[in-house]
């Protein structure tokens, strides 16, 4: 996975010069179409500042949900762009209303302007199918293609694969390479001892990244909806938790291969639903109630996760502990986040991937604390699942 960055590029392709950058603004906004979190705006700043720097005029194109492949006034990038030029002062922002096509091309030419952010590529019905005239038009508007989207990297889309192909040189721009480093590290060299915590709901979301880190680890622990699976396979009670049951004989089978390594919670917080949160309490995980459901691990879990949290040298984590939507159900995830922080302030290296993990530790205003947290939940995923991004394997090799 040794792509060419946007660091190496020499000044004759850079000065001067149209730098076609795929960003991942796909930013919340909110009923005035506002954007209410700028974390992946602000991500992509070093990336756009450093092509500014060296003399070129940076060209955006980007994605804001799901418009499905028309014009879809609430998606469009406006409002992301009167954003971007508040971020950038002293820079001349401009936003146009097309994607590809000439009025698309003249603004990729307008030179009173150091950045043009265009309209959403998911307007256009070719970029989800990787359409190759779609990214042959997408390719005239750069010089040399930047990929910057770690979050989209992991789908094969005209804007993110294709478009590579025909605009060259198409190397990786500064957080995708973070993200690469820091994922890649973990997985390839980690420093041991390397502890992953996964949770989130769904255990058929995550088997793939317990398959592919097990091996890799020294301890697994498991934490989230998905430990209710575990413990059906186990024999316990788990009342009205969320379990899969056409998981559970796979969650059996992972119990019996991997010996010391999987660690489930002693212990669980439960509740009867998550409205009734002052009915929260902790049991031992053979005694969950019939009418109750596990929301969280519970406090002494959260306990020895922290403690083999803070003797490790590399944690990964995936997927909140609890429901951390609901207090009193953030507590597991909440202790995860602060042990991670002690980590790297002793240390360790940090890495969180997943929307709703990175979501809470940002909540917890611990963000800055960790080594890396990765702005791609999908794509880390996959990643860290061992699988090809396509928007990566697009760029160029490293010479
Ligand atoms: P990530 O986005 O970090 O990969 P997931 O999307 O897999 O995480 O899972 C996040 C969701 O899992 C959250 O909405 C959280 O409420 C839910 N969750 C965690 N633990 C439980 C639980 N015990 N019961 C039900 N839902 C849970
Ligand atoms: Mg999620």
């Amino acid at each position: 996975m040794n792509k060419q960055t946007v660091r190496e590029l020499t000044d004759a392709v850079v000065r001067g010069r149209r730098a076609l950058v795929r960003v991942d603004f796909n930013v919340p906004l909110d009923d005035a179409r506002r954007v209410t979190d700028d974390t992946r705006i602000r991500a992509a700043l070093p990336t756009i500042q450093l092509l500014l720097d060296r003399g070129a005029r940076v060209v955006l194109l980007s994605h804001l949900g799901r418009p499905k492949g028309k014009p879809t006034p609430e998606f469009s990038l406006e409002s992301v762009a009167a954003r971007l030029g508040e971020l950038l002062p002293k820079r001349r922002v401009r936003f146009a209303a097309a994607t590809v096509g000439p009025e698309a091309v003249a603004a990729s030419n307008d030179t009173t302007a150091d950045v043009v952010l265009l309209e959403n590529t998911r307007f256009l019905a070719g970029e989800e199918k990787n359409d190759e005239a779609l990214a042959r038009q997408m390719a005239e508007l750069g010089d040399f293609y930047v990929n910057d989207a770690f979050g989209s990297a992991h789908r094969a889309h005209a804007s993110t694969e294709a478009v590579a192909r025909f605009c060259k040189p198409a190397v990786a721009g500064l957080l995708m390479e973070k993200e690469l480093q820091y994922l890649g590290r973990a997985l390839a060299n980690p420093k041991r001892p390397f502890v992953a915590v996964l949770g989130g709901s769904k255990i058929s979301g995550k088997i793939d990244v317990v398959e592919a880190l097990l091996p890799k680890v020294d301890a697994l622990l498991v934490g989230g909806a998905m430990a209710c699976t575990f413990f059906k396979a186990m024999g316990f009670e788990t009342g009205t938790s969320l379990v899969e049951p056409d998981r559970v004989e796979m969650a059996r089978e992972l119990i019996a291969r991997s010996g010391t390594r999987l660690i489930l919670p002693h212990d669980a917080t439960v509740a009867p639903s998550i409205e009734a949160g002052a009915q929260a309490h902790a049991v031992k995980r053979d005694g969950i109630p019939a009418h109750a459901a596990m929301l969280d691990i519970g406090p002494d879990t959260a306990a020895s996760y922290g403690r083999a949290i803070k003797s490790a040298k590399t944690i990964l984590w995936n997927g909140p502990m609890g429901v951390f939507e609901h207090p009193p159900f953030d507590a597991g995830t909440g202790a995860i986040a602060r042990a991670m922080a002690e980590a790297t302030t002793k240390g360790a290296t940090t890495i969180v991937g997943g929307g709703d993990s990175a979501a809470a530790v940002e909540e917890a205003g611990l963000a800055s604390k960790m080594s890396h947290v990765s702005t791609g939940g999908g794509a880390s995923l996959e990643f860290l699942e061992g699988k090809t991004l396509p928007g990566v394997a697009a760029l160029d090799d490293a010479p």
